[in-house]
């Protein structure tokens, strides 16, 4: 960190940004990052939430809203071809352990979401390369079918990437699992959109930001491997926007990126937001959840701890702002490599102040972005809550399930009325939204009907700390278990 500098709002001009006048540079967002007050941030951060959601109180003295939505992160594989290095879930195929679910457990999972009142069923796998199109088509027109009224929220973009890659198509070749990216671009392109066709007819109503990551190239050919790259990533969702389905952007940060690596993956993401616009295209970026990387039996995290009281740089930021001067090209790794050995070969996990700063500085980077979600499933409830003050509008979903299964570190659940409790008790009304954040009910507590108001005994509604602990615990996810992990927000 820099020293604090007591007049940064007033040169970044920082009213005029929270009154949506002006656009912040990257360079400015790095200032924010180094230069800012963490209250402060917060203050300028809600300050633009205020205006886009509402403030906490209107003039009129009414509250203002934050909201959530019942839904279920349903992960219909664990069969993954890539070997993301963060990545506690995957599983090659025939592993004792690996699993597809069947129709019926996947039926059975949404029955158990409608009967508590959810709305969206959050589908996503590892990237299976042995499923064919017409698996997945049975798959969405069998929940439709069942569940009319549930939204598929479904397949991340390296799903989409590896459906290129592997599913037998008329008309388009195939290739081998992770090599999508040998496909000439106007096949790889056409036959996106002929996949991407196909599963909105069949039900898919649109694609959650998993797999988002860092997409600088530097940090994730590290971190993602096999995965889909950046580009890939935002094309499939340019893709998405420009066939009229709505998106989420995630980022999971505090691994061996730097700060300049969170401001360009942000940068990114507002650029092609822009593009959506410009085009008048159907489809947009809803909202945006960056969260921190849980690092227990995962490759990536046996790396060793950065050492803050050190004195020197971290090696992820020497290397982040070589390349956003552009003074070194991030794709090429062995200029990488020699200008900064040192780079990817330790973590700097980020704590809570770390979290609410790159949290705040996304409210007031994406501008053109409605929603900023809340990560208390990996920061806890009580940082969720605070998160509402930095930025977030929305504390994302509850968790309906008590064996969930956090492959990758510690993760929370909880219940609906807990939810509220956060929501109400940090000054605001609790709403449940759907997908495209409509509000279907407005928890003001007049109507009797407020799930918190109506909680006697809180000790009953307290939250779960779910770990699984030990060497080897990886290995316990299964179909039974295994309805969330560290990819599946969004
Ligand atoms: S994070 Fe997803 S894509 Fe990467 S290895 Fe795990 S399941 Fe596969």
């Amino acid at each position: 960190m820099t020293e604090r500098n007591p007049h940064l709002g007033d040169e970044l001009g920082i009213e005029a940004v929270i009154a949506g006048e002006r656009r912040l540079s990257r360079a400015d967002a790095m200032r924010l990052y180094h230069e800012a007050e963490l209250t402060e941030l917060g203050r300028w951060a809600s300050a633009v939430c205020d205006r886009i959601h509402g403030p906490m109180r209107a003039e009129d003295g009414s509250r203002g809203v934050r909201t959530y939505v019942i839904d279920r992160n349903i992960n219909y594989t664990n069969v993954c071809s890539a070997h993301c290095t963060f990545c506690a879930f995957r599983r090659d195929e025939g592993e004792d352990d690996s699993y597809t679910l069947t129709t019926e457990q996947l039926h059975e999972k949404v029955r158990e979401l409608v009967e508590i009142g959810g709305t969206q069923v959050l589908l996503q796998g590892g990237m299976h390369p042995g499923l064919e199109l017409g698996f997945y088509e049975d798959l969405l027109r069998g929940l439709k079918r069942a569940f009319p009224q549930v939204h598929i929220h479904g397949f991340s973009p390296p799903e989409f990437v590896e459906f290129v890659a592997v599913l037998e198509l008329e008309g388009f070749p195939t290739t081998e699992p992770k090599r999508s990216h040998e496909l000439p671009a106007g096949v790889w392109s056409a036959k996106l959109e002929a996949v991407m066709r196909r599963l909105m007819d069949a039900g898919l109503d649109s694609i959650p930001g998993g797999g988002g990551e860092i997409f600088a190239e530097h940090v994730r050919r590290r971190i993602g491997l096999g995965k889909a790259t950046a580009d890939q990533w935002l094309d499939v969702m340019s893709m998405a926007h420009r066939l009229g389905m709505k998106t989420s952007a995630t980022m999971m940060f505090g691994h061996i990126e730097g700060v300049a690596d969170r401001i360009d993956h942000m940068a990114r993401v507002r650029e092609r937001q822009d593009l959506a616009i410009e085009n008048d295209w159907p489809g947009r970026y809803v909202s945006f959840i960056a969260w921190p990387f849980q690092r227990e039996n995962t490759p990536l995290g046996r790396l060793p701890d950065f050492d803050r009281e050190s004195g020197e740089a971290f090696a992820g930021d020497v290397l982040a702002d070589l390349v956003a001067s552009g003074s070194l090209d991030g794709g090429d790794k062995r200029a990488c490599d020699a200008a900064v050995p040192g780079a990817g070969k330790v973590v700097r996990q980020s704590g809570a102040s770390d979290y609410l700063r790159t949290q705040a500085i996304a409210r007031l980077f994406l501008d053109n972005v409605h929603s900023i979600g809340s990560s208390w499933v990996t920061m806890g409830p009580k940082i969720g809550q605070i998160a509402l003050f930095y930025g977030a509008n929305d504390l994302g979903s509850v968790m309906m399930e008590e064996n969930v299964v956090s492959a990758a570190g510690t993760t929370y659940c909880l219940t609906e009325p807990y939810l509220c409790h956060l929501i109400r008790e940090a000054g605001f009304v609790p709403a449940q939204r759907d997908n495209y954040y409509n509000l279907l009910r407005v928890h003001g507590g007049g109507d009797g009907d407020a799930p918190d108001l109506r909680v006697t005994d809180w000790s009953t509604q307290r939250e779960k700390k779910l770990h699984v602990e030990g060497v080897g615990s990886p290995r316990k996810a299964s179909a039974e278990t295994a309805v969330r992990l560290t990819i599946g927000e969004g």
